[in-house]
């Protein structure tokens, strides 16, 4: 299964998920991972599934008539790691209007082909969240070969190589990346970078490490006051910023948590719908205190609060 929704998001409206990576497979370990630890820490490109099969889930679901404002390239790991990721957007851009949209952690776009490949798209959201390397280790845990200095670069010269729009997402976890000193850092790497919009966030949902904590809005907003006129808050602190989702779905997951404690993967195995598609349901019933998460054996179970 590659694609999943199309999920309500605040940013893209009707999102049509594309999911080409194998779960967890990812240049980065980023602390506040919400899919939990990367189990295949990577920079080696692969072709992982075939683009016949992808373009056909695709194709089949542009087909049934559901809105669809996006659809984005986003998922179980990073993109640009997939091989064949510019073959699929090339293909969509044959067969729809649709924007395309592919959210990355930015990391390969220090390599020339990788930029070629996202051209076609029409929007493209890199993360950027430490501007030095100490805490590029610190909150992004990279593959050993990466240089944050290289990534900043390589994000400068793809917005003047690319024609679609970049929302840059800063994450930020308190006391790991929020000082004021590595703020004023980070904003001399953004005015390089000039993406069309900047957009904060920080650690709502469950993250990959007890010690990802989130900041309050009053923090955020201090940040967002420090940076550029461009840049909103994007965590959604208000569960009614939340656009519905499908009440029977939501009853369906409470229903099996009540009956159980159960990880991401026994929801989605026994519904058969996508991580993602799952995440969207448990992110909206953590927001209304109706679960909560709890840590056994190393792995995250939901539970009932
Ligand atoms: S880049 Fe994205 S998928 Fe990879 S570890 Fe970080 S948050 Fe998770």
């Amino acid at each position: 299964m590659h694609i999943y929704g199309p999920v309500p998001s605040r940013r893209l409206g009707f999102s049509l998920g594309i999911d080409i990576i194998p779960f967890k497979t990812c240049t980065l370990d980023c602390i506040y991972c919400q899919l939990g630890p990367t189990t295949q820490k990577t920079i080696r490109r692969r072709e992982f599934f075939s683009p016949s099969e992808i373009l056909s889930q695709i194709k089949k679901k542009l087909s049934s008539g559901q809105r669809i404002d996006y659809i984005t390239f986003s998922g179980s790991g990073e993109p640009t790691l997939n091989l064949v990721l510019g073959q699929l957007i090339r293909e969509i851009k044959k067969i729809t209007s649709v924007p395309v949209a592919v959210l990355t952690n930015g990391t390969l776009l220090t390599r020339k082909n990788v930029r070629k490949v996202l051209m076609p798209a029409d929007l493209v959201v890199p993360s950027l969240d430490a501007a030095t390397q100490d805490i590029f280790h610190k909150i992004n845990r990279p593959y050993k070969s990466l240089k944050v200095k290289e990534i900043i670069n390589s994000l400068s010269q793809f917005r003047q190589e690319f024609k679609g729009s970049i929302w840059l997402e800063v994450m930020l976890a308190k006391g790991v990346n929020d000082s004021l000193t590595h703020i004023k850092k980070l904003k001399k790497a953004i005015s390089k970078i000039k993406p069309d919009k900047i957009q904060l966030n920080t650690v709502i949902r469950p993250p990959a490490e007890w010690f990802a904590r989130p900041l309050n809005i009053k923090e955020l907003k201090k940040i967002k006051n420090l940076l550029e006129k461009n840049c909103e808050i994007i965590a959604e602190f208000d569960k009614k910023e939340q656009i519905p989702l499908s009440e029977n779905l939501e009853d369906v997951i409470l229903t099996m948590i009540q009956r159980r404690p159960v990880t991401l993967t026994d929801i989605s195995a026994s519904l058969g719908k996508h991580k993602n598609e799952i995440l969207k349901y448990l992110n909206f019933l953590l927001k209304e205190g109706k679960i909560r998460p709890v840590s056994h054996k190393g792995l995250k179970y939901y539970e009932p609060s």
